[in-house]
């Protein structure tokens, strides 16, 4: 099993270290090995590293809201649904990573 970290990097094409699918990344949060950085995609990072996917997908999804530099309680509807799930989503992540 591939061990996986996230990193902070640019964005551009590159092939998934796991499966050399081609893929586009955004600069910033990344999946990659943690052997050597290269990248691994969103579905390769699901099957080996749910839990740390779904971080990703959490802190991508206050970055776009806490960005906008609004107070938290002027959020709208649309973006407190995209936290809760990307939160729901992270929490199943880690219950559902296997027990060691
Ligand atoms: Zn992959």
């Amino acid at each position: 099993m591939p061990r996986i970290i996230i990193k902070i990097d640019r964005g551009g094409t590159a092939h998934c270290a796991v499966c050399q699918h081609s893929m586009e990344l955004a600069s910033g949060l990344q999946l990659a090995l943690a052997d050597n950085l290269s990248p691994v995609c969103a579905g390769c990072g699901r099957q080996h590293a749910a839990p740390l996917l779904g971080l990703l997908k959490l802190a991508e999804s206050t970055q776009r809201i806490v960005w906008k530099e609004r107070p938290v309680m002027d959020l709208r509807l649309e973006e407190w649904l995209a936290l809760e799930a990307a939160a729901w989503n992270y929490a199943k992540g880690l219950e559902d990573r296997p027990h060691s």
